[in-house]
């Protein structure tokens, strides 16, 4: 099996599939119990959250544990509106978010009088125009939300810049950013950031699913959105899964432990893999590249390979001719796994997010997306470029 889809999902540790089992065995207690067995889980949860903290930079009381990035998104944007009516009736996000945002904005905008959404200015290659979006930003900005790392393309997002800009422009407005596809992959320090709210999700990570992080910042107001017996500071109701919140802890730390050498590793494949590319007999277009119109094909393998404007972890391109289902299917069989985009939307024909950016019907239904990982080994690359000329020339000729 050569799989290559691993921003969809990610085979866990070992270390945290035995983690999980060895705790969900001997430790079952409810960690909300008054008896030994639920003080013991409940310790655990509190390691296991001071672990996350100090990878994350944060205070621990700033933690909430949810059941995934979808969660999070949902209590960061629709219960932040909820709590906090008139101050700003406007909220900023790119069209290009992954569906947990687009869809929980028009959730939050709908709890606030006269709420609006306002898509972010982008520019062709899918990242913020901030000269543009310095035109948005005004006293009527409530919130702002965006992805460090898009999920379906991989552009790399400015963060810092977006949180001088809200200071200067509005400083009233708050900011949540969705690190789905940033955590463990690049560098991320939340104490003096500027950010409010930030998601996290523990599949992403080479952690199981169902589990996830919502970070709130210390004085930040935020109700909760699932209600019940109050656990969690009453943010977040629900028996707390120690077993899955002790392996996500473990998973994070494994994961941060290589950061530095996955994120080499996958930059040496996907180079590997475009150069690969290059020396067959198909053509091909990068997505979310900043290219006049009139770029080689080296140069566009080239500026693909800028990790500070691409997540070196993804890579969306367009087989021309080819349609994108069609041919993940064709690898599929064959034991390589890649995914038409982003596998939550992946049962329509265009990529929303590419049609955001401009890229024509024809590019966008061609369009597939690979994404890296330490996992991953060179001749499994090399091997995927041999299967992908051979499919994308036998397809074109049908
Ligand atoms: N945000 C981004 C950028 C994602 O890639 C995903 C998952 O595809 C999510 C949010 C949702 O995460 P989860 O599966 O943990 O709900």
């Amino acid at each position: 099996m050569c799989y290559f889809d691993h921003a969809a999902s990610t085979r866990p540790w070992e270390e945290v599939l035995c983690l999980f089992q060895k705790e969900a065995t001997e430790n079952f207690a409810n960690p909300s119990s008054l008896h030994q067995l639920g003080f013991l889980a409940e310790e655990k949860i509190k390691k296991a959250k001071k672990t996350l903290a100090q990878l994350l930079q944060c205070q621990a009381e700033e933690l909430i544990f949810t059941s995934g990035a979808t969660e999070s998104i949902n209590q960061a944007l629709i219960a932040y509106a909820k709590g906090h009516q008139g101050g700003g009736n406007k909220l900023v996000l790119p069209a290009i978010e992954h569906k947990a945002s687009l869809q929980s904005a028009k959730e939050a905008v709908a709890c606030w009088k006269k709420g609006e959404i306002v898509f972010m200015p982008l520019l062709p290659s899918g990242h913020i125009d901030f000269e543009k979006l310095a035109f948005f930003l005004d006293k009527e900005v409530g919130l702002i939300s965006l992805s460090s790392v898009n999920n379906n393309v991989g552009q790399v997002q400015d963060l810092e810049t977006l949180v001088n800009l809200r200071n200067r422009l509005c400083p009233q407005a708050k900011i949540h950013v969705d690190f789905v596809q940033s955590f463990t992959k690049y560098p991320i320090s939340l104490a003096n950031s500027g950010i409010d709210m930030a998601s996290f999700s523990g599949h992403k990570i080479k952690g199981l699913k169902g589990i996830g992080l919502l970070y709130v910042k210390k004085n930040l107001r935020l109700e909760a959105y699932v209600h019940g017996a109050g656990q969690q500071e009453n943010r977040r109701s629900g028996t707390l899964n120690m077993p899955l919140i002790v392996s996500f802890a473990k998973a994070v730390e494994l994961s941060e432990k290589v950061r530095k050498e996955a994120f080499a590793h996958a930059l040496a494949l996907k180079k590997l893999f475009l150069e690969a590319l290059l020396q067959k007999n198909i053509d091909f277009v990068v997505h979310g590249l900043e290219l006049s119109s009139d770029f080689s094909k080296e140069k566009m393998v080239e500026a693909s390979l800028c990790t500070q404007k691409l997540s070196p972890f993804l890579l969306n391109l367009s087989f021309l001719g080819v349609k994108a289902e069609t041919l993940v299917n064709a690898l599929s069989e064959e034991g390589f796994y890649i995914s038409t985009q982003s596998s939550c939307s992946s049962k329509n024909d265009l990529n929303y997010v590419l049609s955001v950016m401009g890229v024509e019907d024809a590019l966008n239904v061609s369009s597939v997306r690979i994404s890296f990982a330490l996992d991953n080994t060179k001749e499994e690359v090399l091997a995927l470029a041999e299967k992908i000329e051979k499919w994308v020339l036998r397809l074109k000729r049908k």
